[in-house]
């Protein structure tokens, strides 16, 4: 029997130990942010001059949030709370929508990353008799080194080939019988058009697990995914400013991901008047991270909307868990002054028996109204001529749509193939609204 737990002290630590381990680590984190020009001066307006300020976990409200904002401006290294000769990694983000943020990492920062990872990894019950196939971009994204490093201390078979190429994974996936695959969902239904055209069977290949994330998806989609596979999806969450995969992981039970609180201080906040929420209230996820020596970062508002999960996980792990991601607060699409998740959409659709591996939904201004289209891969044999059938299948999306968005969408369905591929987080929205 391969081992349930990577550290089994920390993952079932009593929650009064978990506390006094936060607020210890808590204190640490606010004397190493002071330590860096940013908080130094942030910290001193909220009358916070050491980490002693802290009394109790209660007075983490005296932080101010930290938002991305924050990060950009405090590019290069406004952050950097060690010296410089102390770092051995740093990960920016793409800089594509502005400034670049920068996350550095001392050796302890990523020993500390990996054994996250590590405990995820034997949650989801996969051990080092498992050949991990790592499919995520690889580089400054923090998806493709971060699971690397966790499986090869697991042990694991590692295959660092990173995202695309998609007739060299499979081959890799056939030649050494990958078991575990770690994916962007969007890819990993697009594998699956791909293994048809390729006439690849899954007989040919031995896959049993996936991990999948670094973007939102349904539950719907989880589901659509292990049956055409025939494997178990586990849903993996993660975001650079907090090192990257490894924050928020489903274990076997596959119902809401645990979240490592020795490593992090979790709040759920009311995103507009910045209320605490309770179990079961969705809002926004804030982060604080509490083993980071190279960049500590306190109360960093993610964007990312979720809720925490009451009650106790069979599996045994003392660490609360949060419901998979519906959106980023700036994902939420308002049409025609209803707001929409492209998440609410993608459920529907990938409930429809029909419907393919793909899809995409573009908004446009029509006169004084919005317009909104939903385009939907169905599959090759439908296409077989029978127009009327085409039709029913269009009608039935169009309604279902309607009843779970309340707008009508219009609905146009395409061949496989017949719409954009994304080999790593996918791009589904078109807002021609913001072109014009
Ligand atoms: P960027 O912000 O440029 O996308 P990251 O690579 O740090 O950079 O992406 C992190 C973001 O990806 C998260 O804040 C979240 O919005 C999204 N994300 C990651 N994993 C998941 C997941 N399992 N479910 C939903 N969203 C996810
Ligand atoms: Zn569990």
């Amino acid at each position: 029997m391969a081992p349930k737990y990577w550290n089994e002290e920390c993952e079932r630590i009593s929650r009064t130990d978990l506390e006094q381990l936060q607020l210890k680590r808590l204190r640490k984190t606010v004397d190493r942010a002071l330590q860096t020009p940013f908080y130094k001066r942030r910290l001193a307006k909220a009358g916070i001059r050491s980490g002693n300020d802290i009394r109790n976990l209660g007075d983490c409200e005296k932080i101010p949030y930290t938002t991305k904002d924050d990060l950009r401006q405090a590019y290069p290294d406004g952050l950097l709370a060690v010296d410089r000769d102390e770092v051995v990694r740093l990960h920016t983000s793409s800089g594509t929508t502005g400034t670049p943020t920068v996350i550095y990492h001392t050796g302890n920062d990523l020993e500390n990353w990996t054994e996250l990872l590590a405990r995820c990894i034997l949650a989801t019950g996969a051990s080092h008799k498992d050949v991990f196939q790592n499919m995520m971009t690889y580089g400054m994204f923090t998806g493709g080194l971060g699971l690397h490093y966790g499986a090869e201390k697991v042990g694991m078979m590692t295959i660092p080939i990173g995202g695309g190429n998609t007739v060299r994974q499979l081959n890799l996936m056939r030649d050494f019988q990958s078991t575990v695959l770690h994916i962007t969902p969007s890819y990993m239904l697009h594998i699956h058009s791909a293994m048809e055209a390729e006439g690849y069977s899954l007989e040919d290949l031995n896959l049993k697990k996936a991990y999948m994330g670094g973007e939102p998806y349904s539950e719907s989609t989880r589901r659509k995914i292990e049956e055409i596979y025939n494997i178990d999806a586990y849903n993996s969450y993660g975001l650079s400013e907090m090192n990257g995969p490894g924050i928020a992981f489903e274990c076997e039970e596959k119902n809401g991901m645990h979240i490592w609180e020795d490593s992090f201080i979790v709040e759920l906040r009311d995103p507009s008047t910045g209320e605490e929420l309770g179990p079961g209230e969705k809002g926004e996820l804030v982060m604080t991270t509490l083993c980071r020596e190279a960049t500590p970062i306190l109360r960093y508002r993610t964007g990312d909307i979720t809720s925490l999960m009451g009650g106790e996980c069979p599996c045994g792990r003392t660490h609360r868990r949060i419901e998979r991601i519906t959106g980023r607060l700036d994902d939420m699409l308002i049409v025609n002054g209803v707001n929409i998740y492209p998440s609410q959409i993608e459920a529907v659709l990938m409930k429809i028996p029909e419907v393919g591996t793909n899809y995409q939904i573009v908004v446009e201004n029509k006169g004084a109204i919005d317009k909104l289209t939903v385009k939907s891969e169905i599959y090759a044999k439908l296409f077989s001529g029978d127009t009327r059938q085409l039709e029913s299948i269009r009608e039935s999306i169009k309604d279902r749509l309607k009843s779970s968005i309340i707008i009508n969408a219009a609905v146009e369905l395409h061949e496989p193939g017949g719409l954009p591929v994304f080999e790593g987080k996918a791009k589904r929205v078109i807002d021609k609204r913001s072109e014009g």
